[in-house]
Parts: C-alpha cells; structure tokens; sequence
C-alpha cells in the first residue's frame, strides 16, 4: 500500500530488481538440481529448511547482490576450487557480479566482525537472531579506530563498523577479488544456530514468496 506513490525512478528501479529476481529464480532452479544430485550422493549437509515452518516469511530480506551473473559455485564438496586435487567443502554460495558491484546486507542485523586476513578476504559478518551472514571478498580493508575495527572502501563510498547495526538491503560493500579467489565474486556463508546451510535454499524461499506475493509485492530489493 506505501508503494503507490512511488515516484517513477523507484518505479523503473523496482521492474529491474524483479527481472534480477527472476533471473536469479531461474538460475537457482539450476542450483538446486545440482544441490539435489550432492544429496543424493550423501554428501551435503543436513538441508535445514525442510524443517522450518512453511508459513516463515521471507519477505523482509534483501537479495545480496545489486547486479546478479550468475552462480559459480553451489554449496558443498567439490574439487579445490583454487587448483590441486583435493576435495573440499565449499561453505557457501558464490555469486559472480561485476567488479566493484554493490552487496547489499540480507537481513537486518548487527555487524560481528570484520576481517581481512584470511581467505575470506575483506568480509563482512551480521549477526541477525540465530542467523549469521557473512560476505567475503570485498573490496576495502579492515582499520582501527579508537579501539573500533572497521571495514573501509573509500571509492565505494563504504564504511561498516563492528557493532553497528545494518538494515536489510543497505550497501555493505562492493564486490572485489581479495582473499582465495579466481575472479570477482560474493563468497556468502548462511549459518543457522551456528550450523552452515546452504544459502541457495533460503533464496529459493525468498523467490517463490515474491513470485506467490505478485507484482504488489514489497520487495526490500529496491532501495537505492
Ligand atoms: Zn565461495
């Protein structure tokens, strides 16, 4: 109902975050076939959302990337990403977006830790109730202040303190290449009850309560 007297420029914002949406609807179809066949294998983890009550609404959450490519890599075992043969576990989802495209926070929270140290690179951690969301290589770098760390990315315009509390669908940070990574991506871990899942199941959520919700729906997607 707030929605009606949206100017024109919200208006146009909001058909190109639903065609992002649809898009990313789509490719998560892919995503979760793919997931489907670990599954089968016995090799991922336990999937929590077939346990979270249906009625669960999603609504209020942000799709994580402003300018949406594609999956690169699914939640679960697969080769080393980085060369060698080894296995490994990939705790994530990874989002491939143009370099120095925008990330937005997923779900309204409060910053846990910044870092820049390990492969995760230049990341970001809100913690929401039982839920932790983390985004890995950013742009930026991590400074002191006053005895505050903070994550600072000057030419994007972006500054995030542990501590401070974050709104759905602000921008947190640009999508870079720092840390154990081979091109520009979001690298973005969902942990619930301190347990990793898999984010693609939540998004699948997300999608089909805004495709159910129709073109009233108040996606939080749209922000600027
Ligand atoms: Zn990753």
């Amino acid at each position: 109902m707030q929605q009606v007297f949206k100017p024109r420029r919200n208006q146009k914002h909001k058909r190109s975050s639903r065609r992002l949406l649809f898009l990313a609807g789509l490719s998560l179809i892919c995503l979760i076939i793919l997931g489907g066949l670990h599954q089968e294998r016995g090799l991922a983890s336990q999937p929590l959302l077939g346990r979270v009550e249906p009625s669960t609404s999603w609504q209020a959450g942000s799709f994580p990337v402003e300018n949406f490519q594609a999956y690169t890599s699914p939640f679960g075992y697969r080769r080393s990403a980085t060369g060698g043969r080894g296995v490994e576990f990939h705790r994530g989802l990874d989002i491939a977006a143009p370099d120095g495209s925008y990330i937005r926070n997923w779900w309204t929270g409060q910053v846990l830790k910044v870092s820049d140290n390990t492969a995760c690179g230049t990341s970001v951690t809100i913690q929401s109730g039982d839920w932790t969301h983390i985004y890995c290589h950013m742009k930026g770098r991590v400074e002191t202040a006053n005895g505050s760390r903070y994550v600072i990315d000057r030419a994007g315009g972006i500054q995030i303190w542990e501590g401070q509390q974050i709104p759905s669908g602000t921008r947190i940070g640009r999508v870079g290449m720092t840390g154990r990574t081979t091109g520009p991506h979001l690298h973005w871990g969902l942990k619930h009850g301190g347990q990793y899942i898999d984010p693609a199941q939540v998004l699948r959520a997300m999608y089909n309560q805004q495709v159910a919700a129709g073109p009233a729906s108040n996606y939080t997607n749209q922000r600027d």
